[in-house]
């Protein structure tokens, strides 16, 4: 591994980790109308809950390369697909998207 991440790296694995940690919390949590979820954008310093249904969260979690994100918190290589008044869901583009694509391999 190299030891010098740029920005988009360093964002796609911190994105990778709170996906992990909201997968997590979806298989424990059982039968609940919304999901307390952690914010995916992956900055380093952003720890707010979003609230979804378990449907909500199924139907981003369908796509490999979507988020759900406290709304407002998209980046500008990031293709905003959905925006609600609880959250945005968006699909990485560009080298975030390589990343992810190499992790789920
Ligand atoms: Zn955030």
């Amino acid at each position: 591994m190299g030891a010098v991440l740029t920005r988009e790296q360093r964002r796609a694995e911190n994105e990778a980790v709170f996906r992990a940690g909201n997968e997590a919390m979806v298989r424990n949590v059982g039968d609940v109308p919304t999901l307390p979820l952690i914010c995916e954008c992956g900055s380093a310093d952003c720890f707010d809950r979003i609230h979804v249904t378990p449907e909500e969260y199924q139907a981003v979690r369908a796509h490999p390369a979507r988020f759900v994100l406290a709304t407002g918190h998209e980046d500008a290589n990031e293709a905003v697909i959905d925006e609600f008044d609880r959250y945005s869901v968006i699909e990485k583009t560009g080298e975030g998207r390589a990343i992810l694509e190499e992790q789920s391999q």
